[in-house]
Order: structure tokens, then C-alpha cells, then sequence
């Protein structure tokens, strides 16, 4: 059977990339309105790829928000069924002045192809339709197989929580598997065995009804980028610990053999710093790199702003300052609570002399997959089969805020199988995907459904 599936997929490679370089043309950003009818655009593609791809069916599905797509390869009422779920949203591409290539364009530089989504996360869903070509194709099905290929990860899944309440028929499942995360690299494959939850908060503070001019005024009224910034600056203390009062506090102690096996996974510390251009390891006191992206919550300024950012100089005393907040939360943290904890903390932080506003953006829950299950068991028999390695169980540092939800409604697992790397420059300019990864998940993936199905 591997031998099949390898000649197909030698036979078709070419194919399989540029079918994925095609879905990278359409700008399928769904934070943006000027985008809705390319994420119709791009959900019609995805719809056509199932079905040209051995789907019995595979329809555009309707939600409050960006449609859904689903898919289905039914074949055998006695097997196992998997569900597949991906993202075809991507996210907004600013700074675009700092793109190499277009975003929307996909370039192949050094067997890389550089595209906003090409690794989050159309290069890596997309993995598993050419996987499910493979195996119909060769005949060799070991699987059911549904896929469900949202529009709305990137700014939250705002609709997907009721779309999968009301489709529990539709979606039922023994597992869920997604390719949205990175392997440690190459040599090293690891597989992450939990996603950080979010919480994500405005704040903006106001200190006069207009701007003022410096001169006449500066001296004798409040700016609020320094109130702002203040506020912000006393949130963590000098071991990066964050000091709001309940930050930790439903935080889960990991148990010293946890963080034994995450301090295992090799960390070469200069080509870490040398790879982001930093000049030290910056963060909370007492936890090594890995532990501060996949054990710890953290707390980060996304972006600030306020009075004259323009060409030249203008003496300004703004009116307004802006700040947009987020923490990656843990198990067993909850978002609400923490948007909560946040919204309350930043409004009684000000001075009395400024108004503050806060307000919530999109948040999700912190995820964790057991080690011993069945489909983490197939999962790592499966990368062990393609990389001669046995993969290493990581924490990763990302959210996928539906994972919770879909465990909860569906009643079933979900493994994180990713083939991106850390340095695919998600969210950032010059996103990359690696070909090689490319071809390593279509190669993987065949196996994980033959060994879930042993
Ligand atoms: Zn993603």
C-alpha cells in the first residue's frame, strides 16, 4: 500500500503544489469586509477540491458569518471516521510594505513558496485533501473521512460553535485531526499535544474632547499615551511575571515529568535568536523557552496608538491613545473570565483625570489531548513511519479557539498533526511554507488513517 501511495504522489507533485498555489491566490481575509466575496471565492475552490478529489459530496454551508465548507468520503459503515478540520481564512497582510513577494502572489524562492495562508493554513489543509486523492485513488481507503474547512479561525470562529451544535449529526466523528501547527523541525518531529487559549481586549483612553495644541496646552493636561502607556508598563513586574491581581490563579501546576519530556525537545538557542533577530531570551522568570510559549499565560501588547504618526512633526497633544491587549491562557483558565478580569483591571488602572473605555474581541479556550489516546497513539506511529523518528508530544503556543467547542459538542478528540515550522512566519510578512513539509504531510497523513484504523 505505502509503496502505492508514494508512486502516486511522486507521479502527482507537481500538481499537488500548484493546485495549493492556486487556492493562495485568493485573498480570503476574513477580518476585512472588502474581502466577503473572496471568501466566497475561496470556500467555492475549497468545495471544488474535495469533490475533484474523491469526495461523495462536499457542499458550501451557510453560517451567521463566512460560510462553512464540508465534505465526506463515505465508505464503509464499519470503519472508523475522521473528521479533518482546517481553515480557509487567512489573516490581513500589513505591514504589505515589507512583503518580498505580493502576498496574494505565491513564489517559490529556495523551494519555499511565500503567500499569506501558504502554512496557515491552506498549504496545510489542503495537505489533506491530496492525502484523500491518494487513497482513493490507490484504492486503499482505510477510513470514513469528513472535512469541515472554516472561514472564520482568524478572527475567532464567531459562528462556528452554533454551526457544529446544530450539525452533531452531520459532523459525527471518532476523531478530530488538524494541521495548523508546526513540528520542531524536520529532524526533530514532535507533535503538539495542546493549543493556548485568548483573550483579547481594547482599550482606549481619552483625556480631552479634542487634540490640543502642545504649546498652549502641553504641560497642563494629561497625555494619554503616557496614562496609557503607564498602565500598561505596571502590568508585568522586573521577572516578566504579569501583576494583575487573578492573573494565575486557575492556572494548572504541570507535573515535573511534563516538564521534563517539554525541556527534552532540542532548543538550539542562537539559531533561535538569530532566526527573529533578537539579541536575548526575554521572559517570565524560572521557565525556559518552551515552557513560556506552551505552559505559561502571557500577556501582550498587539498594538498602540495615539495622536500624529505622519510624515514630519506635528506638535500635537493628542486626545485619545489606543491599546490592543491580549493573554494566552492555559489550562484550566477561562477566556471569559479572564476578558473579564482584563476589561475590569485596565478600567479601574486609570487615573481619574482620563476615561477609559475597554472592550472584548474574539477569544478561545485553552486546549490539551491526552498522549495515550488512539488517535495521538496513530498520529505518532505515523510520523515515526515518514520522518524514521519517533515524534516528540510538544505544547504549542498558538490558539485554535473552536478546539474546546468541538470536543465538547462532538464528544471526541482532536490531535494536532502539523507540518509547518516555527519560522513559517505565521501572521507576519513573508509568510512561507516549505515544499518539503508540503509533501512530507501528504505523505504522513495516509498513515495516520490506516494505523487509527488498526
Ligand atoms: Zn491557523
Amino acid at each position: 500500500m505505502s509503496q502505492e501511495w508514494k508512486q502516486y504522489q511522486e507521479e502527482n507533485k507537481e500538481r499537488f503544489l500548484h493546485e495549493m498555489m492556486d487556492l493562495l491566490r485568493i485573498p480570503s481575509v476574513s477580518a476585512r469586509d472588502e474581502h466577503k466575496d473572496d471568501m466566497k471565492k475561496c470556500a467555492e475552490a475549497v468545495r471544488l477540491a474535495l469533490i475533484n478529489s474523491g469526495c461523495d459530496k462536499a457542499q458550501v454551508m451557510e453560517t451567521g458569518g463566512h460560510p462553512v465548507v464540508y465534505g465526506e468520503k463515505f465508505v464503509d459503515a464499519s470503519k472508523p471516521t475522521v473528521l479533518v478540520y482546517g481553515h480557509y481564512d487567512v489573516q490581513p497582510v500589513e505591514p504589505l510594505e515589507e512583503w518580498k513577494t505580493p502576498p496574494f502572489e505565491p513564489t517559490i524562492i529556495d523551494d519555499k513558496v511565500f503567500a499569506r495562508g501558504s502554512a496557515d493554513d491552506k498549504g496545510q489543509f489542503y495537505m489533506h485533501i491530496k492525502a484523500l486523492e491518494t487513497m482513493v485513488k490507490t484504492d486503499s481507503m482505510s477510513t470514513n473521512i469528513k472535512f469541515i474547512i472554516e472561514g472564520e479561525e482568524e478572527v475567532g470562529s464567531p459562528n462556528l460553535g452554533k454551526f457544529v451544535a446544530e450539525q452533531k449529526d452531520l459532523l459525527k466523528a471518532d476523531v478530530i485531526l488538524i494541521s495548523d501547527s508546526s513540528l520542531l523541525s524536520m529532524e526533530n518531529p514532535s507533535l503538539d499535544t495542546g493549543v493556548r487559549g485568548l483573550s483579547y481586549i481594547e482599550v482606549e483612553v481619552t483625556a480631552a474632547a479634542r487634540d490640543l495644541h502642545s504649546g498652549t496646552y502641553g504641560g497642563a493636561v494629561a497625555n494619554p499615551i503616557v496614562v496609557l502607556s503607564k498602565m500598561i508598563a505596571a502590568c508585568h513586574d522586573e521577572n516578566n511575571h504579569v501583576t494583575i491581581p487573578g492573573f494565575y490563579d486557575d492556572v494548572d501546576v504541570v507535573s515535573d515529568e511534563e516538564r521534563a519530556l517539554i525541556n527534552k525537545a532540542p532548543f538550539d538557542e542562537k539559531e533561535y535568536k538569530d532566526e527573529i533577530g533578537i539579541k536575548a531570551l526575554h521572559g517570565e522568570k524560572g521557565y525556559s523557552t518552551y515552557e513560556r510559549t506552551g505552559t505559561r499565560p502571557t500577556l501582550e501588547l498587539n498594538g498602540i496608538w495615539g495622536g500624529y504618526t505622519g510624515q514630519g512633526s506635528k506638535t500635537v497633544l493628542p486626545a485619545k491613545a489606543t491599546a490592543k491587549i491580549s493573554a494566552r491562557l492555559v489550562p484550566s483558565q477561562n477566556s471569559e473570565k479572564m476578558t473579564e478580569l482584563l476589561l475590569d483591571y485596565f478600567e479601574k488602572a486609570a487615573p481619574d483625570y482620563v476615561t477609559v473605555k475597554a472592550f472584548e474581541h474574539h477569544g478561545g479556550e485553552p486546549y490539551v489531548t491526552p498522549i495515550d489516546s488512539k488517535g495521538y497513539q496513530a498520529a505518532s506511529k505515523a510520523l515515526e513511519t515518514t520522518f524514521g523518528k519517533m515524534p516528540l508530544p510538544v505544547r504549542g503556543g498558538g490558539s485554535i479557539p473552536i478546539c474546546n467547542t468541538l470536543e465538547k459538542e462532538l464528544g471526541i478528540k482532536i490531535i494536532f498533526m502539523g507540518f509547518g515550522l516555527d519560522n513559517d512566519g505565521l501572521h507576519s510578512p513573508n509568510e512561507k511554507y516549505n515544499i518539503e513539509n508540503y509533501y512530507k504531510g501528504i505523505e504522513t497523513i495516509p498513515y495516520f488513517h490506516k494505523f487509527f484504523a488498526e
